[in-house]
């Protein structure tokens, strides 16, 4: 990219509007414009074939369309598959495709690595690297969607991968209106589910957004205390708070708040656990998704036992609690949850977590990167 050209796939539609004024495009050219890179996947102007051909020369003078390249795709025995993207600074991201039916999922980053710390997450040793661009987390859903031919197909997309979402606020959401836009991807919001810590002025914040995702809380313990030593963003933003946050989330009508459990053995996987969490969560509109840990080497964690498991999800059932126990897919090439992270990059998260206690500031803008 030249001094003097725009990144097309950073801009919303008004802002692709008025960026054509100059160059003597009627603003509806936008919406064309934005169906072929946003809605086929295609970056190449010579291919947009309804744009007058003078209009694509100057077009290609004054806007790039940065996409990440894929560097490599690793699949599991379950068809799962791992995308290693690079970005144009040469970073490196994963993102997960998991086949399913009737819709697939894109398992995306926010972050190339991740702050919070959490102390089951392999992508927590990376520390934070930087924000991920709101153009470079919509690429990555263009990308997966033509590289697996599913274009025309509806899919859900999981903001899970790596990094949190709302530590990365603004670019976040601009992704989101990129990536819902009805003259693009037109994905909706009811598809795309945003999964967080709880960076609570976010979360508040969040709660007035037009476009609203679905919305998944890691929660992962059942007192301050053991939240904390898993979570250490909970010590800033307390378990009894983030619950009251929640309880005040405007949700829409039918849907409910996930709430993410990794079940750990002999730490949070006994039955007083599950009482627990089942009291937690009285008067929620709430689901509970528990996931066994993935162990890797590297995490102070195991995972429990079947038997143990099976147990905990009954209690919760029993207990009037909605809950699913997730199956693991990708294990096998580390692309299950909390098992995303690149190889060679230098953990140094203390101190980007401290910065984060100390001013609970929830994000960078984009143009600070
Ligand atoms: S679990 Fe999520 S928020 Fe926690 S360190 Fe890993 S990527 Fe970051």
């Amino acid at each position: 990219m030249t001094s003097s050209t725009c990144d097309l796939a950073e801009l919303e539609l008004k802002e692709l509007e008025s960026a054509l004024a100059p160059l003597g495009i009627e603003p509806y050219r936008a919406k064309q414009i934005y169906s072929w890179v946003h809605g086929r996947a295609v970056n190449e102007w010579e291919h947009m074939t309804d744009l007058p051909k003078k209009y694509r020369k100057s077009l290609a003078e004054a806007f790039t369309i940065s996409t990440p390249r894929v560097v490599q795709r690793t699949l599991s025995g379950d068809g799962t598959m791992k995308f290693l993207f690079e970005l144009t600074d040469c970073r490196r991201i994963e993102a997960v495709y998991i086949p399913d039916s009737p819709a697939h999922t894109f398992c995306i980053s926010t972050q190339v690595g991740c702050a919070m710390q959490c102390t089951f997450c392999l992508t927590a040793k990376m520390g934070l690297e930087r924000h991920l661009t709101a153009g470079e987390i919509a690429a990555q859903v263009r990308l997966l969607r033509s590289e697996l031919k599913l274009l025309e197909q509806p899919v859900n997309v999981v903001l899970m991968g790596m990094g949190e979402p709302l530590h990365n606020y603004e670019a976040t959401m601009r992704a989101l209106r990129i990536m819902t836009s009805a003259h693009g991807a037109a994905l909706s919001p009811r598809r795309i589910t945003l999964s967080t810590v709880g960076i609570l002025p976010a979360l508040t914040r969040l709660a007035s957004e037009p476009i609203m995702p679905n919305l998944a809380i890691s929660l992962h313990g059942t007192t301050e205390e053991q939240r904390s030593s898993l979570l250490p963003v909970n010590r800033r933003y307390p378990l009894a708070e983030l619950l009251a946050t929640c309880r005040a989330f405007p949700l829409k009508r039918r849907s409910r708040i996930t709430f993410e459990y990794v079940l750990i053995r002999d730490f949070n996987d006994s039955p007083a656990d599950a009482r627990r969490l089942a009291r937690l969560l009285v008067g929620l509109r709430a689901k509970v998704n528990v996931i066994p840990l993935n162990s890797a080497p590297g995490i102070p964690y195991e995972r429990p036992s079947s038997a143990k498991i099976d147990r905990f999800g009954r209690l919760l059932a029993e207990h009037r609690v909605t809950v699913s126990i997730r199956k693991s897919r990708g294990r096998d090439i580390r692309a299950a949850c909390g098992q995303l992270v690149l190889e060679g990059t230098q953990p140094s998260p203390s101190q980007q977590l401290a910065g984060l206690m100390d001013t609970g500031v929830p994000s960078t803008p984009t143009s600070e990167l």
